[in-house]
């Protein structure tokens, strides 16, 4: 049995097939063996049929080893980790969602006692509690049945949302904001966010629905089809959809164009070097967004780290190191200013206080990208040798910048391509984005060429 529960963010799964009120419930107890008995711990969930089984399970198993559970409720991850941080009467805390997955998936995610998911590390140590079964089991005498309801929670995080914007002058411009929440907990957070700052919001898909039966979950150009429409057609000056733990934010421009999170960071970040010239003129992204954010964002003097995949890792350089933004190309906004974590309230916040501040159509900000082709696929990862396959890649493209923090990137003047192994599926991704239709077409039959080549020595 593979002794991994932990994948890129938290453990995930379709109820009583991958995971269960048992497994939940083994998990919590882990987590309360590993951050300590007697630790004081945050729950909160998205909509999702079957977080309340979860909760309940989860409850119990921190009571049985010991902690004590505090329910935040139907809440963003974003409001639970900003609570967490700020609140600091909790040693960690436990989300139960499925982020962006399908609906019929629900999972856990681990959050430290400063707000950001839990490392690696300390994931490994709640795997080998778990699977080696050590975790605390109170006495007869110590069994509490304490639970504490936190109420509040979401109202806070709008609060300290709003505290980061110019609120006076973002309502002298009375925004139109559509909102796509996902049926999920993004509709108990966004629209008070534009109401408090004197937009009107319009809402789409914002009824709390288990079975969000509204769109996929994860926010797509396909699945923001609706609510581009809907920007559109009732002029809005900006629409934004979020994911079913409403972390990641997604921007549909005026026309109905939906904006990537690497774009919306080239747009937001120059202005953000304005209004923080105390801190470090740097950003950090995964290596999987746009290497033509690089040159962009130069203009500016604002300079770009490159890291691995993965949401927590992209946050704790930035909590660390410092700098004006975190962010991923699926629209995971990180601001520091506010929590170094994913943030939708965020960064509909600095978008608004954008349009603002420029007065500028979201399609004009947005215009300073230019305009490229991206082609994604995945080929079967087999047993082949990666590292003779990234010096075969380097050889054919010698002219190339290399970055190997996650796979190999390179990076040419009008062109880069991404070949990384998947780290949750038997697969190589390979990713290309470029000036030209032509080129991208040319560099991935390349790239596809020289991995069969290697695939059969
Ligand atoms: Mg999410």
């Amino acid at each position: 049995m593979s002794r991994r529960l932990f994948g890129t963010d938290g453990v995930r799964g379709i109820l009583n097939e991958s995971i269960d009120p048992v497994m939940a419930m083994k998990l919590s107890m882990s987590v309360c063996t590993v951050i300590g008995e007697g630790s004081n711990i945050l729950l909160g969930r998205d909509v999702r049929l079957g977080g309340e089984i979860l909760e309940l399970a989860v409850t119990a198993g921190l009571l049985n080893s010991g902690c004590r559970p505090y329910i935040a409720g139907l809440t963003p991850t974003p409001a639970l980790q900003l609570y967490i941080s700020r609140s600091g009467g909790f040693d960690a805390g436990l989300m139960i969602t499925a982020s962006h997955n399908p609906p019929e998936y629900n999972g856990i995610k681990l959050i430290m006692s400063d707000g950001i998911e839990a490392p690696r590390e300390v994931e490994e140590e709640v795997e080998e509690v778990f699977f080696d079964e050590k975790y605390k089991k109170v006495s007869w005498n110590k069994a509490s049945t304490s639970t504490r309801i936190v109420s509040g929670v979401n109202e806070f995080y709008v609060n300290e949302v709003v505290r980061l914007v110019d609120a006076e002058k973002i309502r002298r411009k009375g925004l139109k904001v559509v909102i796509d929440a996902a049926n999920s907990v993004g509709s108990l957070t966004l629209p008070e966010i534009v109401r408090r700052l004197g937009g009107k919001p319009i809402i789409i898909n914002g009824n709390l629905d288990p079975f969000m039966s509204g769109r996929e979950p994860e926010p797509t150009v396909d699945s923001l089809k609706e609510a581009s429409s809907v920007v559109r057609e009732l002029r809005a000056d900006v629409g934004v959809g979020v994911d079913g733990d409403a972390d990641r934010a997604v921007v549909i421009d005026e026309k109905g164009t939906v904006q990537w999170g690497d774009r919306t960071a080239v747009v937001i970040t120059p202005f953000l070097r304005e209004k923080h010239p105390e801190l470090p003129p740097r950003v950090y992204t995964g290596i999987s967004s746009s290497s033509f954010i690089e040159s962009l964002l130069k203009k500016h003097e604002i300079s770009t780290v490159w890291l691995k995949v993965g949401s927590p890792i992209i946050a704790r350089a930035l909590k660390n190191e410092g700098g004006l933004l975190g962010f991923e190309e699926n629209g995971g906004i990180m601001y520091p200013v506010h929590q170094p974590v994913r943030d939708s309230g965020a960064a509909l916040a600095l978008m608004m206080e954008l349009l603002a501040m420029t007065n500028k159509n979201a399609s004009e900000l947005y215009s300073i990208y230019p305009r490229t082709f991206m082609v994604k696929t995945k080929v079967p990862r087999g047993n082949i040798d990666l590292s003779e396959l990234y010096m075969e890649l380097e050889q054919r493209f010698e002219h190339g910048q290399y970055i190997r923090v996650d796979g190999l990137k390179i990076v040419m003047d009008d062109t880069w391509v991404l070949i990384r192994p998947s780290g949750t599926e038997p697969v190589i991704r390979i990713m290309v984005e470029s000036l030209s239709k032509e080129k991208a077409e040319e560099i991935l039959k390349t790239v596809k060429s020289i991995i069969e080549k290697v695939s059969k020595n």
